[in-house]
Parts: structure tokens; sequence; C-alpha cells
């Protein structure tokens, strides 16, 4: 027999858009279901670099749009969260790093000064020198300049298992998930195995999931495309800690390097950038060849003679953009009674979360139901990366 739960909100999708969110509205007082059909966090989430953007990515290509700008705003709403003052109490997730890095090689003038001309820059970029400089880049043979960018470094998968903890009963974890539509196509209800959820609102934080469900609901819009990447992993012992750009002759970041704790003791660097996005069609081996071709030449003074060395395929999912641009906002679009989005970025998940409330209180939906309980099992939260890809 079928068992029926009403709440306020049902969420579609336990990644950091999901998680985040449902922590945002338990807060408001709206009764929450999250419903995840894998592990939490394991999307993209978990195989995301960390990186608490604040946009200066974006200024490489001389100029940041009105609409990066939100993302500006996101090193301080996360940094309060880690510091207890923010709007989520993240004082027990790991920082990795305090600051990202932007480093140049040398010889890249122009787009230097391209970068540096954008006012949206002022105040968020430090030349570091000498003692200052990250302990890998303190070696006499680094001739090129490194700059201290106002972003953050997060461990995700302490994000998750935070976020998971906040969200306490309102998780379940469902084998699969099938969506009712009323005659106005409006959801009906959602069900998995013998549960039937009844909601106010339905939100779909399905991260790549979205066009399934979108699928079952039987709506097309809003449209979603996927950038495919092939990420570079490398594990040592003696690992130097690495956050950083690596500038190139192109505005987009020759490469991102991320450094991560493994489970069994030691540090493996997490490689994107353009390596990745030109390497996607490279088989790991190639491509891992190309990856070592460009840190000996990057980095020669780090010995990387006994790492182990692994490759990722993953795609980042957002909404449609003509010419697979980079959305550089979040992203919340309502259809029916329903919301369907994607933060486009870990970082702009709180501003998903005020995109989801604004919207809520336009269409006047107010904390009506009480929490509805249910002995459904809660979703693990996923194991990070850096311990299955070797
Ligand atoms: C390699 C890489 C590096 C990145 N680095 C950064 C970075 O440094 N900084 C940054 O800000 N952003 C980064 N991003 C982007 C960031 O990871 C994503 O924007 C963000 O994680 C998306 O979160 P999400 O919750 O929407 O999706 P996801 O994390 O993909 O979560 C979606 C969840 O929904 C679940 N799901 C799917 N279908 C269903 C269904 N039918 N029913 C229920 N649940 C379902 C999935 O199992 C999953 O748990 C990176 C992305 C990639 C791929």
């Amino acid at each position: 027999m079928s068992t029926l739960l009403e709440t306020d909100i049902c969420i579609l999708g336990g990644g950091i858009a999901g998680l985040w969110l449902n922590a945002r509205l338990r807060q408001q007082g709206y009764s929450t279901l999250l419903l995840e059909t894998a592990t939490l966090g394991g999307g993209q989430s978990i195989k995301s670099q960390g990186i608490i953007h604040g946009g200066t990515k974006y200024a490489l290509h001389g100029k940041l749009t009105t609409a990066a700008e939100a993302i500006a705003a996101m090193p301080k709403r996360w940094r309060d969260c880690l510091e207890g003052t923010g709007e989520i109490d993240l004082t027990s997730v790991r920082l990795l790093s305090p600051y990202h890095y932007l480093w140049s090689p040398g010889g890249l003038v122009s787009n230097m000064a391209g970068f540096f001309a954008s006012k949206a820059l002022r105040g968020r970029v430090d030349a570091v020198k000498g003692e200052t400089l990250p302990p890998v880049f303190q070696s006499p043979r680094f001739k090129g300049k490194v700059y201290r960018l106002a972003e953050l470094v997060l461990d995700v998968p302490s994000v998750i298992q935070r976020l998971s903890e906040l969200a306490d009963d309102s998780l379940i974890a469902a084998d699969s998930i099938s969506i009712e539509r009323d005659a106005d196509n409006q959801i009906a209800c959602v069900r998995t195995g013998d549960l039937t959820i009844k909601a106010q609102r339905y939100v779909l934080t399905g991260g790549e999931g979205n066009q399934a469900l979108q699928a079952a609901w039987g709506v097309e819009q809003p449209a979603m495309q996927r950038r495919p990447l092939q990420m570079v992993l490398v594990k040592g012992a003696q690992l130097p800690g690495l956050y950083a750009h690596c500038l190139g002759s192109s505005p987009k970041p020759r490469l991102t390097v991320t450094t991560h704790p493994t489970a069994d003791g030691q540090w493996c660097w997490y490689l994107g950038g353009e390596l990745a996005e030109q390497g996607v069609d490279l088989s790991a081996e190639a491509l891992i060849k190309r990856a070592q071709t460009e840190l000996a030449e990057l980095l020669p003074w780090v010995d990387l003679s006994a790492c182990q060395w692994a490759t990722l395929k993953v795609n980042r999912a957002e909404p449609a953009q003509s010419g697979l641009v980079r959305p550089d906002s979040a992203y919340v679009q309502g259809v029916h009674n329903a919301l369907v989005c994607w933060p486009t970025k870990l970082a702009l998940s709180p501003h998903l979360s005020d995109l989801v409330l604004e919207q809520l209180q336009v269409d006047r939906i107010t904390p009506s139901k009480p929490q509805p309980v249910h002995t459904q099992a809660k979703p693990a939260a996923a194991t990070p990366i850096w311990d299955t890809c070797f």
C-alpha cells in the first residue's frame, strides 16, 4: 500500500544545489523532502575542484559581465559560513586553502594587461613575492609571477557531509523516481517505491539528471547543455599544496590545479582548465602524457616520478547557452508548479537558494505543512574521487 507524504517543498537531487537549498528552506520554516537516487554529492559536486570563485577567472577576458558580478559576493558568503557567522553553519567544513592563486609562467603581457584593466578586479587580486609565495613557487627556478585571488578552496566532501547532517530526516534514498502530472501539466505527485509525495512546489536539482526528470514529466524547456571534461589526477605522498590557475595564451586557464587529501594519507593534484577541456577525446594514456609534459615544463623542480596517475571523465550540466558558452550565474526557471535549477558552479549555490526563495515569495508559497515523518533510509554521501580513481 502506498504511503502519502505531504510537504511544502520536494527537492529532487542531493548535490550541492539541492542540499544547500534544503538547509536554507528548513531554516525558513518550510517542511522539505529531498529525494536522491544515488549518493549525496556524487554527481558533479564531489568531482568539482572546490574553488569558491569570485569571478576573477572570467576577468581574463578583460571584463566581467554584469551577470558575473553575482559571483563576486560568493567568497565572502562562504567565508562567513565557515566562520559560523553566515547563513549556514559550516564551521566543521575543511578549508583546503584560504586563497586560490593565479600564476603566469611569463611572457603573457597582453593577456595580463586586459585582466588588470578590469575595474571589477580592484581589491581582489594581490601580487605575491618572496616569502609570501606559496611554497611550491619558492624554488629559485621559478621565473613567473603569482597573484593571490580573494577566492578560497574547500574540501567538498566535508561540505556535503555537513549539509547532509543539517538535512536530518528530510533526506530519502530513492531507487527510482516517477513523476505524475495532472491535466494542466503540473506535477501531481512524485512516487518512489511505495511512497507518494505531494508538495506545494517541486524543485529539480538533479544536475545532469534534470534532463531525464523533465523527460519523465513531459517538459522540454528549459533545455540543458553538457560540457564534457576529462580531468587528470596525480597522487603522491610528497606532493606540495598547489591551488592555482596557470595562465596560458588564451583567456581560459591553461591549467587549474587543486590539491586534495586522500584516505591513505597522501595528496592528490586535481588538474582542470584547458587541459581537461581539450583532452576530453584523448585516451587516458595520451592525456596523462600531455599532463606530464605540461607539469614538467611548468614546475620542473617538482619530482612526480613516484606519483600515480589517473583521469576522470565528467560532464558539467548547465542550462543550454548558444555556442556552449559558460553561463555565469545560478539558474532557476519556474515551470508550472516546479522550479528547474542548475547552480552552474558549486560556488553559486547560495545564489541559487536566493533565487528559489525569491520565487517562492513571488508565488506566495509559505511554510504550511509540518515536517513529514517517514522511515525511509537516508542516501549515503559520495566517496571522494581521489579515493576511487586509482
Ligand atoms: C570537473 C569539475 C570541476 C568543477 N570545479 C568547480 C569549482 O572548482 N568551483 C565551482 O564553483 N564549481 C565547480 N564545478 C561545477 C560544480 O561542480 C557544479 O556546478 C555543481 O556541483 C552542480 O551541483 P548540482 O547539485 O546542480 O549537481 P550534482 O552535483 O550533479 O548533483 C545532482 C544530484 O542529483 C541526483 N539525481 C540525478 N537524477 C536524479 C533523479 N532523477 N532523482 C533524484 N536525484 C537525482 C544525482 O545523483 C546527484 O546527486 C566543477 C564541475 C566539474 C565537472
